[in-house]
């Protein structure tokens, strides 16, 4: 689901207001590398960002504190099976899931109830739902 011209304009707006409600600081670079992945149909790789990015290019490590300074405030997404990101696309969910179209590599996210798995001294930091397998459009196609 790729936003353009006044879709992208109005989310990143929404974006902006959220961000200054939770008095986040939505940097220049933050907003566009969150801008490059809200305009993109798919999951994209840090390298893929930069080459969407316009001119002058931003180095490398930009783009990486960018894109953890995204996904530490729930604003993106790392897709840690494709190792690639996509921006949070499900408002105030706990925990996100996602489903990996292993032939189109369409990645759709779902909102999933906490696995009641925190037992004992283990503290769970960070959970990963990826499920992969091949979505509707591709079954149908087959
Ligand atoms: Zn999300
Ligand atoms: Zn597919």
């Amino acid at each position: 689901m790729a936003l353009e011209g006044a879709d992208l304009r109005q989310a990143l707006r929404d974006i902006e207001a959220d961000c200054k409600a939770r008095k986040l600081r939505l940097t220049v670079s933050r907003r566009r590398v969150l801008e490059v992945l809200l305009a993109s149909e798919g999951p994209l790789k840090a390298y893929d960002i930069i080459e969407q990015y316009d001119t002058p290019k931003p180095k490398p490590p930009t783009v990486y504190r960018a894109l953890q300074f995204l996904v530490d405030e729930g604003l993106a997404h790392r897709i840690e099976q494709i190792n690639a990101y996509v921006p949070c696309r499900v408002s105030d969910h706990g925990m996100a899931a996602f489903l990996i179209c292993d032939t189109c590599h369409h990645v759709e996210e779902y909102a999933a109830p906490r696995p009641n798995l925190d037992k004992g001294n283990f503290q769970v930091s960070q959970w990963v739902i990826e499920g992969v397998g091949t979505c509707g459009a591709c079954l149908t196609q087959t």
